[in-house]
């Protein structure tokens, strides 16, 4: 059920004077250290960021599609990192659990989930297996009231400080989809060990690693759904995920855009600001345009989602599109600022790096034409 108005709109606020006093200032900061400073992480639990999308009931603040759209938008106006730090809670790591886990499953993890209290991780990719993730290798064998679970799951966001896991592994010997089930892993279990976060491009402060599971026993009640479900349950939650990156990505676009205007209102050549220069107007506009665009879509997505329609096209439309443009926005953001674009004091050019990814996980560009053609020919049009 949604906010009233009035509470939601203080949320809003709420999150853009923390985005804008808080954690903006902390940017360079987070890039140099390549970690969110613990006081930060606190101040987000004690906002109730981890559990946006969680019901009220398990402690979460419950919002709608819509709503956590709008907070997503928000928080996109700083590093992607500090939305990460919470994100998997509120997206990938907890979904399986809340779309498909039983009430036992639900009251022992989500209230701490909810809280901040653990940290989760969604583990599908493998080192073989990446958008074809029906072919996970990671086996789950049944052995009396238990899973003996090996395998290798890679680029696993969070893995380095989370609690639990949702782990796709194979329970069949069908090598496709249908034979892939749905796991809660705590990172406890005797056997799970964790790699050494990865060196990346961008998004610095936010960590993925490999996750190895080695024989790990895993009792049968930490199955979500039934056996063979579990590429269903990961795709459910990657439709919703989708959308969540989406919203970010208009944030990040639209925090570009100012930030080209203010340089360009300020930086004279010619004996002028850059932006009376039609050819930087022209920029700044096709960058405005295309926010607005992706804005529109998100948010109708979210409207039709909260409404019980199918938005599987739609998702990923809003991913394609959103992702992709947001990476042509960083990239005259880059031009505009000229030099300076292209030195670290300004920022441009880190947003243009940790940009780069929103088009690769959560499924690639590739991967959502394909899901937007296959939906589209299956509905007609
Ligand atoms: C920073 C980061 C965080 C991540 N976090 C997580 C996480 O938390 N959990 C998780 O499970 N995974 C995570 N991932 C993995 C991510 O989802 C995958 O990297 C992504 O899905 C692509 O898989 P891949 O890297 O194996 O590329 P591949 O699947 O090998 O693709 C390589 C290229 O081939 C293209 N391609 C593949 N198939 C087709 C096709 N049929 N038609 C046309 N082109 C195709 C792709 O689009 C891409 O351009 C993360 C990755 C990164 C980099």
């Amino acid at each position: 059920m949604a906010l009233d108005p009035e509470t939601f709109d203080a949320l809003i606020e709420t999150v853009r004077r923390f985005v804008s006093e808080r954690l903006r200032p902390l940017e360079g900061a987070v890039e140099e250290a390549d970690a969110i400073p613990a006081d930060v992480i606190q101040e987000m639990r004690d906002m109730g960021l981890f559990g946006l999308s969680i019901a009220e009931d398990y402690g979460g603040l419950g919002l709608t599609m819509s709503e956590e759209a709008r907070v997503a938008i928000e928080l996109g106006r700083t590093t992607p990192a500090f939305r990460s730090a919470f994100g998997t809670n509120v997206g990938i790591g907890s979904q399986g659990l809340v779309m498909a886990g039983n009430d036992a499953q639900k009251s022992a993890w989500l209230p701490r989930i909810a809280s901040g209290e653990i940290i989760t991780s969604f583990a599908l990719t493998e080192p073989d297996v990446g958008s074809d993730s029906g072919a996970v290798k990671t086996r789950a064998t049944l052995d009396g009231q238990s899973y003996r679970l090996s395998g290798t799951k890679r680029y696993i966001t969070n893995a380095d400080k989370a609690d639990l896991f949702t782990v796709m592994a194979r329970t069949s010997e069908d090598p496709g989809a249908r034979g892939v089930s749905a796991f809660l892993v705590p990172r406890d279990l005797a056997g799970v060990s964790i790699g050494e976060p990865e060196k990346k491009m961008g998004q610095k402060g936010a960590k993925v690693a490999d996750v190895n599971f080695d024989d790990v026993v895993v009792p049968a009640e930490n199955r979500l759904g039934a056996e063979g479900e579990g590429f269903k349950i990961a795709m459910r939650v990657l439709d919703r995920g989708r959308l969540h990156i989406s919203a970010v990505c208009v944030g990040v676009a639209e925090r570009l855009i100012a930030d080209c205007v203010a340089y360009a209102t300020e930086r004279k050549q010619f004996g002028k600001p850059i932006a009376e220069h039609q050819l930087i107007q022209g920029m700044i506009a096709d960058s405005k345009t295309e926010a607005l665009v992706a804005r529109a879509m998100v948010l109708e997505t979210a409207a039709a989602k909260d409404a019980g329609k199918d938005v599987v096209m739609e998702s990923a439309a809003a991913k394609y599109f959103a992702s992709e443009m947001v990476g042509r926005v960083a990239d005259r953001a880059v031009q505009i600022f000229g030099g300076a674009g292209y030195i670290a004091d300004y920022g441009i050019e880190r947003l243009y790096r940790d940009v780069r990814l929103f088009r690769i996980y959560e499924g690639t560009s590739q991967i959502q034409q394909i899901i937007i053609a296959r939906e589209t020919i299956k509905r007609g049009g």
